[in-house]
């Protein structure tokens, strides 16, 4: 089979250049994302491998069509960049619903305890032989709540290793996890009693700006915000309002609403266009790193590994366990 890999990056071949071997594909990796224009690169491969900026939309699907695409192979577990609809009867969609949701959980607390104790600010101070630590003032984890919206895999690591630093966790979820010992509560108590509100739910219609001025003005003063889900859970006009007026007290961020044309990228010599990007970067209180929570050995070896599986299947006829499709 031949794979157009698309929005690589050196860090990406490492495992499925190895895997390729062993499965006897060709792939074919464009620096390129995909999109209306790019699309016409995948002409003679079978499949296409995209990641979370990718667009995946109806005119893209088309275009992939024309070009005899038959599967979509996602190497990251969120789909809201696929039109799931336009690509029903025309080709299959696969992804990989898990690789390391302990990697995400596990940079959602780093976030957490960054933003907190302002060591992301330490470290530039103590570089520059600033020693002052006038500023630099957090506040105890143990005894305070987390509010967990959103219990899936990642969520429920955060909750346990929220429990592990002593924190009293609450949580809120469509469809609450039986058995995981959780508190369930319903939104309005969850941002009204948290002292951090970490974000672990998907992107879809229900869940879009999530975080607006409503709930903003019902969380405790001072409130940490963490957000390694996706940016659009967040309104970041609201979130910039909420870091201007000091209703909240700090932002961890993986993710951002507008990220696809930064995240990923070395930006460093070019002026960001982006107010509000540039806006929240500005701000002592923000943490702001690019969509790496993913990014451990063990998952980029699982995403691989998972997405030679979900091709090979596609290319044998077998059923396909992690196929999405359009409800
Ligand atoms: P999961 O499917 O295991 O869990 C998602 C949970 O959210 C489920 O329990 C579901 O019931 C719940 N949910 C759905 N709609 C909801 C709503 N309206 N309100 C509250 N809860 C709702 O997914 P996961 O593996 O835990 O991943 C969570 C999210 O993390 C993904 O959707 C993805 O966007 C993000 N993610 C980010 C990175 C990164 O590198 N930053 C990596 C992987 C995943």
């Amino acid at each position: 089979m031949k794979v157009a890999f698309f929005d690589t990056k050196p860090y990406d071949h490492i495992w499925f250049d190895i895997l390729a071997r062993e499965y006897g594909y060709e792939f074919k990796y464009f620096d390129s994302r995909l999109s209306k224009e790019t699309a016409m690169l995948a002409g003679g491969c079978e499949a296409v491998c995209v990641f979370v900026n990718d667009d995946v939309s109806a005119p893209v699907i088309e275009r992939l069509q024309e070009s005899a695409v038959k599967v979509i192979a996602l190497r990251c577990s969120g789909y809201n960049n696929v039109d799931l609809a336009a690509a029903k009867n025309k080709m299959s969609v696969v992804r990989v619903p898990s690789y390391s949701p302990t990697a995400v959980a596990e940079h959602a607390v780093a976030l957490l305890l960054s933003v907190n104790r302002k060591t992301h600010r330490a470290y530039s101070r103590t570089r520059d032989h600033n020693f002052a630590i006038n500023g630099l003032m957090g506040f105890d984890l143990r005894d305070k709540t987390a509010g967990v919206v959103g219990t899936g895999q990642i969520g429920l690591l955060f909750a346990e290793i929220a429990k592990g630093l002593g924190m009293r966790v609450l949580a809120y979820d469509i469809k609450p996890q039986p058995g995981s010992g959780l508190e369930y509560v319903d939104l309005d108590k969850l941002f009204s009693l948290s002292d951090v509100i970490s974000l672990h739910c998907p992107l879809t219609e229900d869940t879009r700006h999530l975080i607006n001025d409503h709930r903003i003005t019902q969380m405790k003063d001072g409130a940490v915000i963490i957000n390694t889900s996706r940016g659009a859970l967040i309104n970041t006009q609201a979130l910039l309002s909420g870091l201007l007026s000091e209703k909240i007290g700090a932002a961890g961020l993986d993710v951002y609403e507008e990220e696809e044309h930064y995240f990923f990228e070395d930006k460093s010599n070019e002026v960001i266009q982006d107010d509000e990007l540039a806006r929240l970067l500005s701000l002592p209180n923000v943490l702001v790193t690019s969509h790496q929570a993913f990014f451990t050995k063990e998952a980029m070896q699982a995403i691989a590994m998972v997405t030679l599986e979900n091709l090979h299947a596609f290319a044998q006829g077998k059923p396909l366990k992690n196929e999405i499709k359009a409800r």
